[in-house]
């Protein structure tokens, strides 16, 4: 441990003030790319839950943030939003040293959540109650839309900052207070993005941080009696977990829990449109993204032309240092993700597939945590490389002869995330949309998302919907409110 000790450390973030963890402990976080340890960060437990929670339900109940306007608020979430794009570079670097993330992407990626935040903020006083009606006479009756309370937001390794914000700007705007619980894998950037809070004029507690292993600070969080919401995007066993938990505390969740989208493609479709959204449909982020297109469904007619064409292109890819801005596919993650991604190409072929390009990892670049975008050809939906989320650069492509077809192989798998459908015809583009079970499906175009859009998944890929303006409703509690302007209060002993 000795060189490891004059590495940077980072603590909790608990009411406003980066805090050591109560075990003292720490441990290593890694650069993908150099295999180098750069930062310890605090090894969290129960107590440094407990502690983050007392500071969130505190700062919810009492002091400056519920006495805080919507409008108000509103202004915090502006501040911090200028803040958010004045420090994106270097929120961006540390992002690309925990995760790999290509230097090109990453700065525009944390730019952007500028607007997130700006878009959440306009909606934090346009939470309207409704009068209602009602069948009854002599009352005036009305709804009201309250904060549900402490929000745990617990994320994964691939997009820290984005997967954050998606849930903690609309439960912001709501009035929640929240403990984040970063990946064990990249924790440093949520630490550096709570000191903004403070900074953009937040009071302490409404924003807290707390860093270690899922079952040892994430698990506490998720049970203590004083969290209301769980909003969770990560992996499926996890995921059950964290629902089975949620549901002994009869508590709501939102989960994102990935996906095996199908990316199809008809015989009147432009291919020079089709293969770039097939490329970045699934090597964008070296295929570490939950909406990856990486069931290729292409129409037989056009199957090896499509797949020359996809070759082609793919083979010309820089593969490299993030940091360098013309790398075009960095580094996997984490160690673990490696290994499974080099499993899952090693079952594709032990299963018959046939593999048409790359299938290998690169040990000569940085510490060998690479593997080459990888397609397979001759793949049929049953085979498990068709039908498991392999979260990597890895597309296997499969034949299919009309509509019915399409849309057939496209559901017969367990998530329902996202799908494409690329064609000039607009009633095979309708048909497609309407029958695919996707929460997301986009036509002659693959990865449009916005803060403006709902996001989310059908089936095994989640539970409930990220931005978009119905967005914020997961971290409302709706209280309806009954006046009784002439009503005369009935005696329940005498029968009407
Ligand atoms: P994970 O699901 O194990 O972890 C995600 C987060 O949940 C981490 O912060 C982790 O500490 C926390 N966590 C784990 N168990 C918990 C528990 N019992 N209680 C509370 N928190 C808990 O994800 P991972 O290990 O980073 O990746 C595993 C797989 O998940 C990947 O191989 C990939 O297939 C998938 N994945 C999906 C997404 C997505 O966007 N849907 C993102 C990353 C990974």
């Amino acid at each position: 441990m000795s060189n490891l000790d004059s590495l940077p450390k980072y603590g909790q973030y608990i009411n406003g003030a980066e805090v050591p963890p109560a075990s003292g402990e720490y441990f290593p976080t890694e650069n993908p790319y150099s295999g180098e340890a750069w930062a310890l960060i605090g090894r969290g437990g129960k107590a440094d839950a407990d502690a983050a929670v007392a500071a969130a339900h505190a700062a919810f109940e009492q002091g400056e943030w519920p006495s805080l306007t919507a409008s108000q608020r509103g202004k915090l979430m502006r501040k911090l939003a200028d803040l958010i794009v004045a420090n994106a570079e270097h929120l961006a670097e540390i992002e690309r040293r925990d995760n790999g993330k290509l230097a090109a992407e990453v700065v525009a990626q944390v730019k952007y959540l500028g607007d997130y935040f700006h878009y959440y903020a306009g909606l934090a006083d346009k939470i309207e109650s409704h009068v209602i009606p009602t069948d009854k006479k002599g009352v005036f009756c009305y709804t009201k839309y309250e904060a549900k309370g402490v929000v745990v937001i617990i994320t994964p390794w691939n997009s820290p900052l984005t997967l954050t914000s998606w849930k903690l700007a609309p439960a912001l705007a709501a009035g929640c207070t929240v403990v984040i619980k970063p990946s064990e894998f990249t924790s440093a950037s949520a630490i550096e993005f709570a000191k903004l809070f403070a900074q953009a004029g937040f009071p302490p507690g409404v924003v807290n941080v707390v860093t270690g292993f899922g079952h040892e600070v994430g698990a506490p969080l998720v049970e203590h009696p004083d969290t209301a919401h769980i909003g969770f995007t990560g992996g499926e066993i996890a995921g059950q977990k964290i629902y089975e938990a949620a549901a002994r505390g009869l508590k709501t969740v939102t989960l994102e829990l990935g996906g095996k989208s199908p990316n199809i493609v008809f015989d009147d479709a432009d291919l020079d449109q089709a293969v770039k959204g097939i490329v970045s449909g699934v090597f964008a982020a070296s295929g570490q993204t939950c909406q990856a297109g990486s069931r290729l469904l292409v129409q037989e007619s056009i199957h090896d032309e499509v797949v020359r064409r996809l070759v082609e292109f793919v083979s010309t890819a820089k593969i490299g240092d993030p940091s360098q801005l013309d790398t075009q596919v960095g580094p996997i993650a984490t160690r673990p993700q490696f290994d499974k991604i080099m499993s899952y190409i090693q079952i594709a072929k032990d299963e018959g597939a046939k593999c048409v390009l790359g299938g290998k990892s690169r040990p000569d670049l940085g510490a060998g945590q690479f593997v080459e975008p990888t397609i397979f050809t001759g793949v049929n939906n049953k085979m498990r490389i068709a039908q498991e989320e392999v979260f990597g650069p890895v597309l296997c492509v499969i034949p299919f002869k009309d509509e019915e077809d399409a849309v057939r192989i496209g559901n017969d798998v367990l998530y329902g995330l996202a799908g494409a459908v690329w064609t000039k015809s607009l009633h095979r583009a309708m048909y497609v949309t309407d029958k695919l079970k996707a929460g997301t499906v986009w036509v002659n175009n693959y990865r449009a998302t916005s803060f403006t859009s709902p996001f989310g998944g059908y089936k095994r890929s989640g539970i409930g919907r990220e931005s978009g303006a119905d967005a914020i409703k997961e971290y409302l509690e709706t209280k309806c409110v009954w006046i009784s302007t002439d009503l005369d209060v009935p005696n329940p002993f005498i029968r009407r």
